[in-house]
């Protein structure tokens, strides 16, 4: 298919292109911006495997809270990552996650944990393990990686940054409507929880969620999918030298 003067033909995204050159894609940004919906999507789009390395900072939280350690105790968290061995599974469910061979893809998909791991996620044992498994997950480029510090510390090179962002209100809605009946928590207390992680994760000490300078920045409040997919492939369609 050919790609129009100043962007994608109508229809859907996904009948776009082919990169010829294998990328390395990062989507950073804080709480319910999209990155996930959208992550997938692109990586679809390319055919590129997708990872969501939130889920292993959950992970580890999860773990952490089962062996009875506390987030923040980064001497006992050094030896819990030491024995702990994360595995994306894909199968016809979607993509799972194993700890140890124990499937935790829906245990870790609470509010309680997405604070714990963003305690986790403070912790220099923690970085560090994580950062040698995410850079494995990376080698062969051909992976659209989300999260919060994938453009500015674990792959500084990367071929094209993007950077996901919502107004508060619509980021706790997209929250809230994920969110398995009964709801475990109101729209506001969402809010508030979302405000509260995004403060801890930008003001901490190690690889802190904030833009990469080079990253392309897309406010997603008043966008749908559709667009900010297609403002994606534009941008990796002119700027990749695909
Ligand atoms: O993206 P998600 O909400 O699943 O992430 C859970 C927590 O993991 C975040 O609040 C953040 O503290 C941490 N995280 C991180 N670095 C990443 C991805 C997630 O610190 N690359």
């Amino acid at each position: 298919m050919s790609i129009r003067k100043g962007g994608f033909p109508p229809g859907p995204p996904e009948k776009g292109f082919c990169p010829s050159k294998p990328l390395l894609i990062t989507i950073d940004g804080p709480a319910g911006a999209g990155k996930t919906t959208i992550g997938k999507r692109l990586a679809a789009c390319l055919k590129y495997r997708y990872v969501d390395t939130g889920a292993l900072y959950r992970a580890v939280a999860h773990e952490a809270l089962r062996a009875g350690i506390a987030p923040d105790d980064d001497p006992k968290l050094r030896e819990l990552c030491d024995g702990l061995n994360l595995k994306f599974e894909e199968d016809p469910m979607g993509i799972r996650l194993l700890a140890n061979g124990r499937d935790i893809t829906d245990a870790i998909r609470t509010p309680e944990i997405a604070m714990a791991a963003s305690k986790a996620s403070a912790q220099p044992s923690v970085r560090e393990h994580l950062l040698n498994v995410q850079r494995k997950l990376g080698k062969d480029r051909c992976v659209v990686f989300e999260g919060r510090d994938m453009g500015t510390v674990v792959f500084p090179d990367a071929d094209v940054k993007f950077f996901l962002d919502a107004e508060l209100r619509v980021r706790a809605q997209r929250r809230f409507h994920e969110m398995k009946h009964p709801p475990q928590m109101t729209l506001d207390e969402m809010e508030k929880e979302i405000v509260c992680r995004d403060q801890a994760d930008s003001t901490r000490m190690l690889a802190p969620l904030k833009a990469a300078p080079d990253a392309v920045r897309i406010d997603s409040s008043r966008l749908s999918e559709d667009e900010v997919i297609r403002r994606m492939l534009d941008y990796i369609h002119r700027n990749a030298r695909t």
